[in-house]
C-alpha cells in the first residue's frame, strides 16, 4: 500500500494541546489547535478546507479525519467508556482560513464572539472573504456567543478556558486563555515576523483598545505566575506558537503608534482588490502592520496624526518591495 500523504502537520505543544498546520493553496498556513479533555475535544479554528490543499494529489485532505486518526493513535479519541468524544469548535474570527473546514464537523457545537452578532449573521460570505477566494461559505448554527472574560464550561465540564473579546482585525476577533497551560490563543491579533492585517472590516480604534486590554490581562496573569517561573505564551492563527505574549503585545503596541505617526519602515506596497495596501514593520522587522491606506488614515485621524500616506501604485503595477 502506498504511504499516506497529507495536507497537514501535527505537533504536540503541551500535555493537552496539539498544533495542526494546513499546507494550503492560498499560502495562509493556518495554525489550528486541538485541546483534549476526557470527554470533549476542542478545535480552535478549522483551516481553509479540503479543497485548498497546496498539493491536490495528497491522499489526506480532511482535517477531521487527519486529527481523529492522530488522536486515535495516541488513545485520545474516545472517552474512558469507549464513546466518541464531543467536538466543540471555537472560531477566533470568521475569516475564510479559520472557518473553511467547519462543514466537516456538522455535529460540533460552535462558539463565536458575541461582540457583533450582526457581523457574523449578515453577509458572512463577504466578511469572511470566502467570496473573494471562491470558497463555499460554511453554514452553521452558533451554540454559544462568547462574552467578555467568560470562564467557559460545557454541560457541567470546566473547560479551564476564558474568552476575551478582542475586536480590531475583525469585529468578531477573540482570544482564549488556557488557564491550565498558560497559553494565550491570539487568533490574528498578535504575530511575530508577519504583519497584522488591517483590512476593510478592521477598526483601528478597536484594535488599539483590544491591545491595551490584552496587555493588561496578560500582565496580570504573568504576575500571578511570577513564583512559578512560567510566563503566558502566544499561540496565534499563523506563524507564532511560543512567543512571550506580554513582550509581543507591547512590541505590537509600540509599532502600532509608530506606524500611525509615519515612523515605521515601509517594507511593501501593493494594489490588492483595488486597494492601496501598505506594509509597515518596526526597526527590527519582527512585528508590523499590513494596512489598507483608508484604514491607516482612519487611525491617524482618530489618534490625531497627519502625514502624507503613499499614493496608490498604478492599478497593474507589481508590488514594490522596499
Ligand atoms: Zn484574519
Amino acid at each position: 500500500m502506498s504511504e499516506e500523504t497529507s495536507c497537514f502537520s501535527w505537533t504536540t505543544l503541551n500535555k493537552s494541546t496539539y498544533r495542526v498546520v494546513q499546507d494550503d493553496s492560498l499560502k495562509e498556513l493556518p495554525f489550528i489547535y486541538v485541546k483534549v479533555y476526557p470527554t470533549l475535544l476542542i478545535l480552535i479554528d478549522t483551516g481553509c478546507g479540503p479543497n485548498h490543499c497546496r498539493d491536490p494529489t495528497v491522499s489526506e485532505k480532511s482535517i477531521r479525519s487527519f486529527i481523529e486518526k492522530k488522536l486515535d493513535a495516541e488513545g485520545r479519541l474516545l472517552t474512558a467508556e469507549g464513546e466518541k468524544k464531543q467536538w466543540l469548535i471555537f472560531i477566533t474570527h470568521t475569516h475564510y482560513d479559520h472557518i473553511g473546514g467547519m462543514f466537516e464537523f456538522p455535529d460540533a457545537d460552535i462558539f463565536i464572539s458575541g461582540y457583533s452578532q450582526d457581523y457574523v449573521l449578515n453577509d458572512l460570505g463577504c466578511n469572511s472573504l470566502c467570496c473573494v477566494f471562491g470558497i463555499p461559505t460554511p453554514k452553521f448554527d452558533v451554540y454559544h456567543w462568547l462574552q467578555q472574560n467568560e470562564k467557559l464550561t460545557y454541560k457541567g465540564v470546566d473547560l479551564k478556558l476564558e474568552s476575551l473579546l478582542t475586536p480590531g482585525h475583525t469585529p468578531d476577533e477573540i482570544a482564549l486563555y488556557d488557564e491550565e497551560e498558560q497559553v494565550f490563543f491570539a487568533g490574528d491579533s498578535l504575530y511575530e515576523e508577519i504583519p497584522v492585517y488591517i483590512i476593510d472590516t478592521s477598526v483601528m480604534a478597536d484594535f488599539s483598545k483590544s491591545l491595551d486590554f490584552m496587555i493588561d490581562y496578560v500582565q496580570a496573569k504573568n504576575k500571578q505566575l511570577e513564583t512559578t517561573g512560567k510566563r503566558v505564551i502566544t499561540c496565534a492563527g499563523h506563524i507564532t506558537d511560543k512567543a512571550d505574549t506580554e513582550k509581543l503585545a507591547l512590541e505590537i503596541k509600540e509599532c502600532f503608534y509608530e506606524t500611525l505617526k509615519g515612523k515605521s519602515i515601509l517594507t511593501k506596497q501593493e494594489t490588492m482588490r483595488g486597494m492601496n495596501v501598505l506594509t509597515y514593520m518596526n526597526a527590527t522587522r519582527n512585528v508590523g502592520f499590513m494596512c489598507i491606506d483608508t484604514k491607516l488614515k482612519e487611525g491617524m485621524k482618530h489618534f490625531g496624526y497627519d502625514w502624507d500616506v503613499p499614493a496608490p501604485l498604478p492599478a497593474d503595477a507589481p508590488a514594490k518591495i522596499y
